[in-house]
């Protein structure tokens, strides 16, 4: 029985684990491979960035904390700058109201003296010494010079009436020239110089205001000492540098960063290890480059460098001179500071360190929630597949009696239900085809014997048809005729033994050749025409002489059958047909025709050809209007010859006279056996020949002595009767009587022709 076997026992197959599963595997490696790789991807791309640019901040902020304190201190300088203005011209707004005071109470001492209450000199001199006694402030007064530079009035007697012209301050500025230059060039103005207070020997700066009183040439003036202007500044100055210090110490950059100040000497000024404050620093070398380091932290500040870095040691690892670091250095001119903020630069990457760290961990997690969540839907989503290929791999075995329970409405419930209907479908359907399967065996079987029945019969047939082709082919082989196939141009394609005898080829020559090689052209192309026609007409043909040449060169006749060869599709691919060699009958034919027309003895023409030669040269003599002659040949004395010598020597005689004959006539003229010992020659002669000098040449020719076997012959000579045309008749009848009675004629005396139109002899 075909078909399967539906088992009634249930299929035992192995639960799969789910590692094992091909389709848990791919899933499973595909999502492993894609979550590592963005994973990795995360990783190796985000990281270095997140580095970089960590690291870019961290310098930036170091770079604006510096920058910060750079600003604190100008804005500080700003602000010592705008006390030290504001303080200045409070003094000088003071010194002028004296002077402007003064100047009215000189005026007034003036007025005095133009009113004539006081002689000049007394008013000179009592604005001189009440001016002298003058003091405000702290120890301030006021002094007058005349232009001179001689000091008519001044509270300090080491001064007073003194010639200042020369005298200088402690910087070596001439101070009174200078003060009464300013006053009478411009009748008022303010200078300052060193110089020391009344109760002090110490020079402190001071400035002065100075007026012109040009009614008596005077210059007055006073000042005010401003060192407690630069006191002022001095303390603001310290208060800001403590604040700045308190700052300082309070920045921190990154971890272990800080910040100082320091001049352009190199004295450390602010710096948050107290032991380094207040130092110079010169002599610190740069252990990378063997410079001072300090040089080169001024090189930064001035802008020459955008940064320095360098090795140098830790507080916890004194030194060692291994750690990189970085300083950054901003110079505040006005007050000769260079502030700088130094770091060691792995500070500046732990930041982004720890964040790449953390990076690292999340990625770690998150690609094993990822596995995780991966197995739980695979599992999940592979569960019912597995299931379901069970249950496929036992329908495959053979037990249809499967089912699965998977339900739900999402594509697994669909494919569990189709495939349920399928299995029932299936089983439907084998067992139906197991049906059809039987009846077919059973009609398959009866067939089957048939076919065996046949395929015997058929044997039976192929055998009969084989010795049946052996039959032919044997027959084909030991015919007489050949037998040949060709194709449409005329190639061998098939023939048997005797064609090739015939031709005097072997088969293997024959082979492909063509048959235009066996013949001459003309028989080539009536060869073709043959085919030809064939082709054309389908019908075959028969009993053509063909002329072929065979392989030593002989000619050979062959009569020859022509019919198509066609395929199974009713084409014409060919011909074939049978040749059979007649040579001999060709040949056999020829000779009677000759016969019918020779002598058989000599190869003349005989009595019938000579009728019809003669009619025909007739014909053309009248239609050209030529003349003709017959001559009239009988040899005398012949019958002697046979008597002496036989009749075998008497035929011999007769082919010599024949040989002898066609020699002495032309081409043109025909020579005939009339019969006997005798001979006709149709002489076509034209008007202008001459038959008597031909009939002369003949008796000669023949009268010549004859050596035939060992035998001398010498007495036969001609008797010769010449008939003309149109002289002595028009017909062949008239023509060959008239010869033949001349011939008589002659025969009179032997040896002689004669003429009929003369029937004279000729001696010759
Ligand atoms: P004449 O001079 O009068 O012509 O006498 P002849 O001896 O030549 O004899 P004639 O012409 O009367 O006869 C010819 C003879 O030739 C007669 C015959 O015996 C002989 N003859 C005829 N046919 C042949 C032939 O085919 N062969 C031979 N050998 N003899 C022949
Ligand atoms: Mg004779």
């Amino acid at each position: 029985m075909i078909g399967w076997q539906i088992p009634n026992h249930q299929s035992q197959i192995p639960e799969v684990p789910m590692f094992s599963s091909v389709l848990f595997r791919k899933f499973f490696l595909s999502v492993l491979f894609i979550v590592l790789v963005f994973s990795i991807a995360i990783y190796f791309f985000s990281v270095p960035l997140i580095k970089r640019s960590l690291y870019r901040l961290e310098k930036e902020s170091a770079q604006t904390i510096l920058d910060n304190v750079y600003e604190i201190v100008r804005s500080e300088y700003l602000s010592i700058e705008a006390y030290k203005e504001s303080a200045l011209a409070g003094y000088k707004r003071q010194l002028k109201n004296i002077l402007i005071l003064h100047e009215s109470f000189l005026k007034n001492k003036y007025l005095q003296y133009k009113e004539g209450l006081l002689t000049e000199e007394e008013a000179k001199n009592s604005a001189l010494e009440e001016t002298r006694r003058f003091i405000y402030g702290t120890d301030d007064y006021i002094w007058i010079s005349d232009y001179n530079s001689v000091l008519i009035s001044h509270p300090d007697p080491r001064a007073h009436k003194a010639d200042y012209s020369l005298v200088r301050d402690k910087y070596g500025k001439r101070i009174v020239p200078s003060v009464v230059r300013i006053a009478r060039e411009k009748n008022q103005g303010y200078t300052s110089y060193w110089w020391r207070r009344l109760s002090d020997e110490k020079f402190v700066e001071k400035l002065t205001y100075s007026r012109h009183f040009p009614q008596w040439k005077w210059v007055t003036a006073t000042g005010v000492y401003i060192d407690d202007v630069e006191t002022e500044v001095a303390r603001r100055k310290k208060k800001m540098l403590e604040e700045l210090r308190e700052i300082l110490q309070n920045v921190k950059i990154a971890r272990t960063g800080y910040m100082y100040i320091f001049d352009s000497k190199l004295n450390m000024i602010v710096h948050p290890n107290p032991n380094i404050e207040n130092t110079n620093f010169s002599n610190r070398i740069n252990p990378v480059t063997n410079q001072p380091i300090g040089k080169e932290m001024i090189a930064v500040g001035r802008n020459l460098k955008p940064e320095l870095f360098y090795k140098w040691d830790k507080p916890d690892d004194k030194g060692q001179y291994i750690y990189n670091k970085i300083t950054w250095v901003r110079y505040f001119k006005e007050f000769d500071w260079y502030i700088g903020s130094s770091i060691y630069t792995k500070e500046l990457n732990i930041t982004s360190d720890m964040l790449g760290r953390r990076i690292l961990i999340v990625s770690v997690v998150m690609f094993l929630i990822s596995l995780g969540t991966a197995i739980i839907f695979l599992n999940k989503f592979l569960v019912p597949i597995k299931k379901l290929s069970n249950l496929a791999l036992k329908a495959k075995e053979g037990d249809l009696s499967v089912r699965c329970h998977a339900a739900g409405n999402d594509e697994i419930g669909v494919l569990s239900m189709a495939f349920n209907s399928m299995i029932t479908q299936l089983r439907n359907n084998i067992e139906d085809l197991d049906r059809k399967v039987h009846e077919r065996t059973h009609e398959l079987l009866r067939s089957n014997k048939q076919l065996i029945q046949e395929i015997e019969e058929r044997t039976l047939a192929e055998d009969a048809l084989r010795e049946s082709e052996e039959r032919y082919r044997t027959i084909l082989e030991n015919i007489e005729d050949s037998y040949y196939e060709v194709d449409l141009a005329g190639n061998m394609i098939f023939f048997n033994n005797s064609l090739c005898r015939h031709l005097g080829y072997t088969k293997d020559e024959l082979e492909g050749t063509n048959f235009r090689e066996y013949m001459d052209e003309i028989n080539a192309k009536k060869v073709f025409q043959a085919f030809h026609r064939t082709f054309k007409t389908g019908k075959s043909a028969k009993s053509f002489d063909w002329k072929f040449i065979k392989k030593d060169g002989s000619e050979a006749y062959a009569e020859i059958s022509v019919s198509l060869i066609k395929n199974s599709e009713g084409d014409a691919i060919g011909f074939r047909g049978i040749a059979r060699d007649v040579t001999e009958r060709k040949k056999f034919e020829e000779e009677l025709a000759f016969l019918a027309y020779h002598d058989p003895l000599t190869g003349l023409y005989n009595r019938k050809a000579f009728l019809e030669k003669l009619k025909e040269t007739l014909v053309f003599a009248k239609r050209y209007e030529n003349e003709r002659s017959v001559f009239y040949l009988d040899l005398d004395k012949f019958k002697e010859v046979n008597d002496m010598y036989g009749h075998e020597t008497g035929d011999k005689l007769l082919k010599e006279v024949a040989d002898r004959l066609k020699i002495s006539v032309r081409e043109s003229d025909h020579v005939c056996r009339f019969g006997g010992d005798e001979f006709t020659i149709i002489l076509n002669n034209t008007n202008d020949s001459c038959p008597e000098r031909v009939a002369l040449r003949i008796m000669e020719k023949i009268s010549e002595p004859y050596y035939i076997d060992n035998h001398k012959i010498d007495f036969i000579t001609p008797s010769i009767g010449i008939s003309a045309y149109p002289k002595d008749g028009y017909d062949v009848d008239t023509l060959i009587n008239c010869a033949d009675t001349a011939m008589y004629k002659a025969k009179e005396g032997r040896n002689q022709y004669v003429c009929y139109s003369k029937i004279k002899t000729c001696d010759s």
